[in-house]
């Protein structure tokens, strides 16, 4: 487990049940057949709103949002193949990876030439269902494990799309939290894909619980989460939130945090914003395997965060990255690939990430000729037990640095100090009028 439980209020017992939670609620969410639009979206929201207290929005089919338009909205009621026999041998009831997400309706007789042309298989992995979309181009299609494609005998096979493409919505959940600011922290998952678990129903069960952890304390900073689906969801969000972007100063895009030994961390595309300093000193003291990526313009929604004419100080934290893991858009990334123990990780790793951001801060040292006499204020060896030299340490190294230019963090970095311990002395500091908040 990350190191950083020890200092925050919650005990490891506590961590590791809300690992199991997240895992029932990504078994709750699984079966239900997500896209960009639809009643799959709808209903993953409705069921997440059991934990919190979210606003479901709707955006009517047509709208512009920059360079795009909210698409029509897709349903689908049922789909399959029957062989000549009657028999469904593709069957949407049973996977709703089967269907290319999106295809239109379609109710034919055709033969096994015309049927190929719109099967879709792995050859790498036979017995894996592959995941495919046609959002921006109608389309019909199937898929299937490639074993099942060999098997297929030359005759005549009834195929079926019980699916609806029409004027509707675009909809997305939005759970603001105020805090004690009105600058803004913002966790964005995306709930556009079927029953894949890692990518994402991790990102969404991990968002959900850091919320509603959230929602129980006092917090510094006001919290802005987006369930919201993958592209088109932040185009249409940035879209009618232009003028309340400044607001946001740090952001995290959650993804595939469900499996996997080690944490990547991709950079915003700033390099340097406070959430890539938070994160780059949470991840070395956290004990846990992990990498630190440079921005790309290829991943999630931090690419429309990222995207010049915002340029929002918004990264990415994922296990292993997108398109990276071999069950990345399969049937193989279902509940089994994911483990409560990696999911309650996450959620630690990612408060420590927030407990950082909240307890940042620049201070300034009333006794900066010299240093002050800690004995007689009984602050040499106050802190018992065996971290105590390490946090003497911290309270010189705060007492050095806090010339009003240097962030906690900034002095956690260069003195290789947890950022706890720096935060521990500043406080302690501060309780003896040592330290005062430089005035903005
Ligand atoms: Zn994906």
């Amino acid at each position: 487990m990350a190191a950083m439980n020890k200092s925050a209020l919650r005990s490891a017992q506590e961590v590791s049940d809300v690992g199991l939670e997240m895992h029932r609620l990504m078994a709750e969410l699984y079966p239900i057949c997500r896209s960009i639009t639809g009643n799959g979206v709808r209903e993953t929201l409705r069921i997440i709103s059991q934990h919190i207290p979210m606003e479901i929005r709707d955006v009517p089919t047509g709208t512009q949002v920059f360079d795009w338009t909210v698409p029509k909205e897709w349903n689908i009621k049922d789909a399959y193949v029957k062989n000549s026999s009657g028999e469904r041998i593709i069957d949407f009831r049973r996977s709703n990876l089967h269907v290319v997400n999106y295809s239109v309706p379609v109710n034919k007789r055709i033969a096994l030439t015309e049927l190929k042309a719109h099967l879709h298989t792995l050859p790498n992995h036979p017995d894996w269902i592959p995941y495919r979309t046609s959002y921006y181009n109608e389309n019909w299609g199937f898929c299937v494990a490639h074993n099942q494609l060999a098997k297929l005998n030359d005759e005549e096979y009834e195929v079926c799309i019980d699916s609806s493409l029409e004027p509707g919505f675009l909809t997305y959940g939005e759970y603001f939290l105020p805090g004690e600011s009105s600058d803004e922290v913002l966790i964005s998952c995306h709930v556009c894909h079927p029953s894949l678990a890692n990518d994402n129903l991790s990102g969404i069960a991990l968002s959900t619980f850091i919320a509603k952890h959230l929602s129980s304390t006092r917090n510094r900073y006001s919290y802005r989460f987006l369930f919201i689906p993958g592209t088109i969801g932040s185009i249409t969000w940035l879209s009618y939130h232009e003028a309340d972007i400044e607001r946001i100063k740090h952001g995290l895009v959650l993804a595939s945090v469900g499996a996997g030994d080690k944490f990547t961390y991709k950079k915003s595309r700033r390099g340097d914003a406070e959430i890539d300093r938070v994160i780059c000193n949470v991840l070395r003291h956290s004990g846990v395997p992990y990498e630190v990526q440079d921005f790309s313009p290829y991943g999630y929604d931090e690419r429309q965060f990222c995207s010049p004419g915002f340029n929002l100080p918004v990264g990415c934290l994922m296990r292993t990255p997108n398109a990276q893991f071999p069950e990345y858009h399969t049937s193989a990334d279902n509940m089994k690939f994911v483990q409560p123990s990696i999911l309650a990780e996450s959620f630690d790793v990612v408060l420590g990430i927030l407990g950082v951001i909240e307890g940042n801060g620049v201070y300034v040292n009333q006794n900066p000729k010299c240093e002050p006499q800690l004995g007689k204020r009984g602050l040499y060896r106050a802190i018992g037990g065996v971290e105590s030299r390490v946090d003497e340490l911290a309270l010189l190294w705060v007492l050095n640095l806090s010339d009003g230019t240097h962030s906690l963090l900034d002095i956690a970095a260069r003195s290789e100090c947890k950022f706890d311990a720096i935060k521990r002395a500043a406080d302690l500091l501060l309780s003896h009028k040592l330290l005062k908040q430089a005035s903005d």
